[in-house]
């Protein structure tokens, strides 16, 4: 995909001064951990945001994207938007719109059922491809979120052994207070004595490389608090149009 960039200057501009502010964050919190700037990923949640912009933010430095909804993934990749960059779903993923994203992202962070793993590996086998892919939990078993409830994460990672063409990589979260970081950083600290728990374990086909947690109003506790991958959206890309979509 081509961008003129002399024409989206502006938008260039604006992008790349919110990159470098991000940038600034993420490398203060890492400091603050005592870990190092590579040992965090950041990850573009550009929903909403057209391919036109998504290449504009690959230009300005932007190597990570994540999106939320399938046709729309595909939309943009249709259209070249990300070139030389990887993407991971991040998104709620039907067992129907498996055929659309397996094997062709570079990591599906958003499972949260057996059967989701079940039919990803199915795909891929009958495919000759794989897929990595995160499960997204739950914690607090909250009936308004997506993700898989606490409860069901060991069996689910036994079963894990049993697919040969998806591999687990690690966890994702999205907390419940989408507004209250001091909430949140609680809620990611259970995430990370979890993650580290789990990586203890050894389950076959399952190995606690990532952890996925923090978008723009606290991600820099998910630094603090361990998260390998972040997910930043708004300090990125500015405020979205939410519709109905709720915190999210
Ligand atoms: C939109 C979204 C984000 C980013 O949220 P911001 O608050 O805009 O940074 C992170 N994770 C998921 C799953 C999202 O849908």
């Amino acid at each position: 995909m081509t961008v003129n960039t002399a024409a989206d200057e502006k938008a260039y501009g604006e992008l790349k001064e919110k990159i470098a502010a991000v940038e600034e964050r993420i490398a203060s919190a890492c400091a603050r951990a005592g870990r190092e700037r590579e040992s965090v990923r950041l990850v573009a949640a550009s929903k909403l945001n057209s391919a036109e912009r998504v290449a504009l933010a690959r230009m300005a430095g932007v190597r990570i994207f994540g999106e939320n909804r399938v046709q729309e993934l595909c939309e943009k990749r249709e259209r070249g938007a990300y070139e030389n960059a990887e993407v991971h779903l991040i998104g709620h993923l039907q067992k129907n719109k498996v055929k659309y994203v397996a094997g062709q992202v570079a990591l599906i962070e958003s499972v949260d059922s057996p059967e989701l793993l079940a039919a990803l590996n199915a795909f891929c086998e009958k495919n000759g491809t794989r897929q990595d892919v995160l499960i997204e939990l739950n914690l607090d078993g909250e009936a308004s979120k997506t993700g898989l409830p606490r409860s069901a994460l060991e069996p689910l990672l036994e079963e894990a052994g049993n697919f040969s063409c998806v591999t687990v990589k690690g966890l994702m979260a999205i907390p419940p207070k989408c507004d209250n970081s001091a909430k949140n950083r609680d809620y990611f600290a259970r995430m990370h004595e979890l993650f580290v728990d789990i990586g203890r374990k050894k389950y076959d086909n399952v190995k606690m490389a990532e952890l996925s947690m923090g978008m723009s109003a606290d991600f820099e506790d998910a630094i603090l608090e361990g998260a390998t991958l972040i997910r930043v959206g708004t300090a990125l890309f500015g405020a979205r149009d939410y519709g109905t979509v709720g915190c999210l």
